[in-house]
C-alpha cells in the first residue's frame, strides 16, 4: 500500500547571494536595476549573473537599466500560494538594453469578471518599473510594473 496525505512545510532559508546577487540586490534597495554583460557575446542578461547561460564565459559588466521594457507574453494567475489578492497578471518583459526576458507583476490592468485583461493590453505594451518606498534589496522592492 502506498498511502498518500497531505504535508505543509514552512521552512526558514538563509541563502547567501554571493557576490553578483548581492550587488544585484544592493541596486535593488537603491532602486537600481542592474544586469551584466557577457564578456563572450555581450549579452545582457537581468537579473545580473555571473556567467553567462549561453556562452558560458564571465559577465563582469555592470549595465544600470532603466527599469523599462515591452511586454512579449503574460498571464493571468488565478490560483497561486501566497497572500497577493488574485486574480492578477505575471508579465514576461524584454527590458530596454537587456537581451533576456524578465518576469514580474504587471500591475494596475483592470481585468474583467472572468479574469480577462482589457483588449487594449497585450505583447508591445510598454512598460516601467514601479519602485516601492521603503526597500529592502529583495525582487520585490520593484512593487510591479506598469504599462505606460
Ligand atoms: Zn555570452
Amino acid at each position: 500500500m502506498n498511502a498518500t496525505r497531505n504535508v505543509r512545510w514552512e521552512l526558514d532559508f538563509r541563502v547567501n547571494l554571493g557576490d553578483t546577487g548581492s550587488r544585484f540586490a544592493e541596486g535593488l534597495r537603491d532602486g537600481i536595476l542592474y544586469g551584466t554583460k557577457c564578456d563572450g557575446c555581450k549579452r545582457v542578461a537581468v537579473p545580473a549573473v555571473e556567467f553567462c547561460e549561453r556562452c558560458f564565459e564571465p559577465a563582469t559588466e555592470w549595465v544600470e537599466l532603466a527599469g523599462e521594457g515591452v511586454v512579449e507574453s503574460f498571464t493571468v494567475v488565478h490560483i497561486a500560494p501566497g497572500a497577493r489578492p488574485r486574480p492578477y497578471v505575471m508579465g514576461v518583459m524584454r527590458l530596454d538594453g537587456a537581451d533576456g526576458l524578465f518576469v514580474h507583476y504587471l500591475g494596475g490592468i483592470s481585468l474583467g469578471e472572468d479574469g480577462s485583461p482589457p483588449a487594449d493590453f497585450g505583447p508591445g505594451a510598454r512598460v516601467r518599473a514601479v519602485w516601492e518606498q521603503d526597500r529592502t534589496g529583495s525582487i520585490t522592492d520593484i512593487a510591479h510594473f506598469e504599462v505606460l
